[in-house]
């Protein structure tokens, strides 16, 4: 990728971009391989400011790892315990309360329920732990700790589970104000062998498009991405970001494209893989603003480790996602922010504004068909009229 090449198939694709029309597999591949990186990221930033102004936006959220516990084995992986390992468990309904109390006090206005795929077909522990609830699955358990979370405590849950049917698509939406669920990449290939999604039977791409589209018949706001640097092609990136163009296109309920970048860690079957460039990284949050329809909403995690995260904002995000508390101190909320003080200030050195929004973005939060009526009181607690978080941006 980057070679400096002079061409008018590339100066034509970028000018369809540019214009905000469709771009095809061919033109995307084009502008992949011979596209300056200076070029797209003008382009990118052009779009940005067409289709999202000068606001970047962000969400205050508790992060509650319901279950550790999961059947894939994806080669990246520092998440999934098996039963028996350190924290390989379920929370309890009172740790689930617990913590998202301490957010709500801390001034979290989403709960994003994070787990592993699945444990109850693998794991007898796992089916004893929900059987003497009173569940079958996992998912039917998320629900009703979605359900306490709202009406208990009035955060906005925001649930992110792996694989699900529509039956549990219908049920969540009745206590989640948006669901997500990472396509990762659109390639069967990477569940071969010795690949990223190797025994991940729940990362199969079919699978998880189905799901996707699924929620797209039932009106509920979904937060989708792409994981790139694992051992997929150029033209596998492109290939997902197509598919979630088509998506959107066919039921508009994409409110967000993650684009995250895969990083080594100790322990896990990938650890000596290799991240990617800072460059790298850029170019492929480019030109997914330039496939992906103008009003997606782009967003790029902020690693507050890593000292290039600014640089983000160069390639045509409008949103670094949730971001937690970072310390645990629930008592003086105002210490506990310091990452959006950072955040405001490099976003405001790139000339745009931070502001907060909540786990649904504000143009879904406005178009009542996307929440349930169940969800849209405790919605309304929290919501400006514009459809940021009330008191937003603090
Ligand atoms: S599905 Fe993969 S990434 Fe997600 S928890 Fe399970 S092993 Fe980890």
């Amino acid at each position: 990728m980057g070679t400096l090449l002079k061409m008018p198939a590339v100066d034509r694709a970028l000018g369809r971009a540019i214009e905000g029309r469709r771009i095809s597999l061919e033109e995307a591949l084009l502008l992949a391989e011979h596209c300056s990186t200076e070029l797209l990221l003008e382009t990118a930033g052009s779009l940005r400011a067409r289709f999202h102004g000068r606001t970047v936006s962000f969400s205050k959220k508790v992060f509650i790892p319901l279950t550790t516990l999961c059947r894939d084995h994806c080669g990246y992986c520092t998440f999934r315990r098996d039963p028996g390992e350190p924290g390989g468990r379920y929370m309890t309904p009172e740790e689930v309360i617990a913590v998202a109390e301490a957010g709500r006090t801390a001034g979290c206005k989403e709960a994003l329920f994070s787990l592993g795929d699945h444990p109850e077909r693998v794991f007898p522990e796992a089916r004893e732990f929900l059987r003497q609830r009173g569940y079958r699955t996992t998912l039917e358990y998320l629900a009703a700790m979605a359900e306490l979370v709202l009406e208990e405590v009035g955060l906005l849950p925001h649930s992110n589970p792996g694989l699900m049917d529509r039956a549990s698509l219908e049920k969540l939406r009745e206590s989640n104000v948006s669901l997500g669920l990472m396509l990762e990449n659109a390639s069967p290939r990477l569940l071969r062998k010795g690949e990223a999604h190797w025994q991940a039977p729940d990362k199969a791409p079919r699978l998880r498009l189905e799901t996707l589209e699924q929620a797209g018949k039932l009106r509920i706001a979904f937060t989708t991405g792409i994981l790139i640097g694992i051992g997929e092609t150029v033209e596998e990136r492109i290939d997902s970001l197509l598919a979630i163009r088509g998506l959107q296109e066919t039921y508009g309920h994409i409110q967000e494209v993650i684009v995250q970048n895969f990083r080594a860690k100790p322990n896990t079957r990938m650890a000596g893989h290799p991240d990617l460039s800072v460059e790298e990284m850029l170019r492929t949050l480019a030109l997914a603003r330039l496939i992906l329809p103008g009003e997606v909403n782009l967003q790029a995690p902020p690693n507050l480790n890593h000292s290039a995260f600014p640089r983000l904002l160069e390639a045509g995000i409008n949103d670094w996602g949730g971001i937690s508390p970072v310390t645990k101190d629930f008592i003086n909320p105002e210490a506990s922010w310091p990452q959006i003080a950072v955040l405001r200030e490099k976003t405001g050195a790139h000339g745009l504004t931070l502001r907060e929004r909540l786990a649904i973005y504000p143009e879904y939060a406005l178009d009542g068909g996307f929440v349930d009526e169940g969800v849209r009181p405790y919605l309304r607690k929290l919501v400006d009229e514009d459809g940021y978080a009330h008191n937003g941006g603090s």
